[in-house]
């Protein structure tokens, strides 16, 4: 029956193209139709802000799977096509066009937006973000033909901009509210050598810093006023505070959207025949031991392989083990695990070195680790903590430590 063969996918970012390609891989032979509202060939989400910012690579070379992929796949793949609407009594996928699909399954990867930051002034011209191509296009003039830019939030993305162009010479000020840098995310000694590190690269970085307000002129952006009347002068501004998940067709559809799309262990929403995967489940994680949502190319294509094989009738609950990157200046920090959850930090390394590791337990037992220019120890740590090896704080914290061999006996 053709019906219960077609799969229909909205957003074809890392999610959505991994789901299509898994689906294929693990035997799906029905229809699969990709909806995406930008009009470009799908392309990868963290060079935007890495390599593309620093002209080392074009958009050509950011693309996830080559045009002949799609055809030689029999994947529907619908570029400039915006999804408005689900009718789940008819089981259709409205698109703004008027057209109607219908489908057996519905998969959700809608992503997420970056979030709107609600101060005087954030509408002028100049103030930036930066989610996709078009903004990283817009970013990359500006580093070019400005002379200041201040940075409104440490997060990764705020970061890898701010190490850009402030190691291209540009006078740059990350303003952050919060009492250290990618607060959420990592250790307060990751916090405070990146901090440093930031420094470092020529930037200024005020920490504990609330906005009153972007100040402007002409409809342009001037600069940013603090809360505590200090005023930071800038060509050009660029907002990083987080991003909200684009939940809004499911929300539209009656779909339980607390924050983001909420699905189970197999990715399936409260209607039994739709499904979210990448940056909008909001799903239960087996490591984080809570629900969550996961902001990670990890998370995006591990979710959308579990669900190929969830709906090529293999069962798969998600239950992967988080892992990330962010490239800052010569900086590569790759993290495991999470690290919110820990109780302990030690370190491993000098700091000073700009290549050591810390390692975070939670009641004794390793929970995340997060390696400075030590790929050596993030592969590690990706073996010894699935494994549950049995590592103390004093051991992990001691370089004479022979973490590889641990890791060799944990299996
Ligand atoms: P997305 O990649 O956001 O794709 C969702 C797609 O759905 C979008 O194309 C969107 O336009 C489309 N869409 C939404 N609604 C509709 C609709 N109604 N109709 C049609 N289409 C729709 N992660 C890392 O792990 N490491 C990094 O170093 C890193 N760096 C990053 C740097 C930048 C600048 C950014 C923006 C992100 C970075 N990330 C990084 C995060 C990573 O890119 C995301 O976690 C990942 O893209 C999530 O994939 P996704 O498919 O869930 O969502």
């Amino acid at each position: 029956m053709l019906e219960d063969r077609t799969i229909v996918i909205v957003g074809a970012g890392h999610a959505g193209v991994q789901l299509a390609a898994s689906l294929r891989e693990e035997g799906h032979e029905g229809r699969i139709t990709l909806v995406s509202d930008d009009p470009r060939l799908p392309y990868q989400r963290p060079p935007l802000s890495k390599a593309f910012m620093k002209r080392e690579a074009e958009a050509d070379a950011l693309i996830l799977r080559g045009p002949g992929f799609y055809e030689q796949k029999r994947i529907d793949l619908r570029l400039g096509a915006t999804a408005r609407s689900i009718d789940r009594a008819a089981k259709r996928l409205i698109l703004a066009s008027g057209e109607s699909i219908p489908y057996s399954r519905l998969v959700l990867a809608t992503g997420g937006l970056a979030r709107p930051f609600k101060v005087p002034g954030a509408e002028f011209a100049g103030v930036h973000v930066l989610r996709d191509m078009g903004d990283a296009e817009a970013l990359r003039d500006r580093l070019e033909n400005s002379r200041g830019v201040v940075v409104i939030g440490a997060g990764f993305i705020g970061l890898e901009f701010a190490a850009v162009a402030a190691r291209s010479g540009l006078k740059t000020t990350i303003v952050e509210v919060a009492p250290r840098v990618m607060g959420r995310a990592v250790s307060p000694a990751i916090s405070d050598f990146y901090a440093g590190a930031h420094r470092g690269f020529g930037a200024e970085v005020l920490l504990g810093a609330g906005v009153a307000a972007i100040d402007g002129a002409d409809g342009k952006a001037r600069g940013v006023t603090l809360g505590d009347g200090r005023v930071l002068p800038a060509a050009f501004v660029v907002v990083g505070v987080g991003v909200v998940a684009r939940d809004g067709l499911a929300r539209e559809a009656g779909l339980d959207c607390p924050n983001g799309v909420r699905v189970d262990a197999l990715m399936t929403t409260n209607d039994p025949d739709i499904f979210a995967i990448g940056d909008v489940a909001l799903h239960p994680n087996a490591w984080g031991e809570r629900e969550m949502r996961l902001e990670s190319v990890q998370n995006a294509t591990d979710q959308a392989r579990a669900l190929a094989r969830t709906l090529t009738g293999k069962p798969t609950p998600y239950a992967a083990l988080p892992w990330f990157w962010s490239d800052q200046g010569d900086l590569k920090l790759q993290m495991v695990g999470l690290m919110d959850m820990a109780d302990t930090f030690v370190t491993r390394g000098d700091p000073a070195s700009r290549a050591f590791s810390v390692f975070g337990f939670r009641a004794g037992r390793l929970v995340g680790v997060e390696s400075v220019n030590k790929p050596a120890d993030h592969m590690i740590a990706r073996k010894l903590i699935p494994a549950g090896a049995a590592l103390t704080p004093v051991q992990a914290a001691d370089t004479g430590f022979d973490l590889k061999a641990l890791a060799k006996a944990a299996g």
